[in-house]
């Protein structure tokens, strides 16, 4: 990431809106940008199969692994303006391996934290868990809401996108990917 470029982008962007760049609340602000940029695109410097490298043996036969109400941060590619929420992610561990919860915490950052659609982030996540996990299944659904929805353009500051990837055993088997979308909708909560 060059920040040098960033700081100079954000002084013009300033003065392309009207503003004076050398006013005392804005002197500091390219440079605040760009400290934020390298945190909120992260995403672009980091590996998803690196973060996925590492799985764990169980004994036991496991069905169904899911980690659920994950927070992501993001900016769509249109508009450059962020859009955030949940990710859930269930997968059935191939060979007995599984992964840790903070795998696909840090694998859905990877993906979040660059100019990205809900749409595409969700199938990443998905295909790269997928991999890691010996291709038997992964159903992955991201619930979000868009600032260039709510705050711009057709301005309705209620509504969700709700994407969803499925892949291996959650495509073919209903009684798999209905249990998933069981445990994951809000009152799944209560089993
Ligand atoms: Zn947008």
């Amino acid at each position: 990431m060059d920040d040098g470029l960033i700081r100079k982008a954000v002084r013009d962007f300033l003065t392309a809106i009207g503003e004076d760049p050398e006013r005392e609340g804005l002197k500091e602000t390219p440079d605040r940008v760009a400290r934020a940029c390298t945190e909120l695109f992260a995403g672009y410097e980091q590996n998803a199969e690196l973060s996925l490298e590492r799985t764990f043996s169980i004994e036991a036969k496991q069905e169904l692994v899911i980690i659920r109400d994950i927070t992501f941060y993001s900016f769509c590619e249109h508009h450059m303006l962020p859009f955030s929420g949940k990710v859930h992610i269930g997968y059935i561990p191939g060979n007995g391996k599984v992964l840790g919860a903070s795998k696909l915490i840090r694998v859905t950052e990877v993906f979040s934290r660059r100019l990205q659609l809900q749409e595409r982030m969700t199938s990443q996540i998905a295909e790269a868990i997928y991999k890691a996990t010996g291709e038997l299944g992964v159903g992955v659904v991201a619930y979000g809401r868009h600032l260039c929805m709510t705050a711009r353009g057709v301005k309705n500051p209620t509504s969700e996108m709700i994407t969803s990837s499925m892949k291996g055993a959650f495509m073919q088997d209903d009684r798999l990917r209905q249990e998933f979308l069981r445990l994951v909708e809000p009152g799944g909560r209560n089993v």
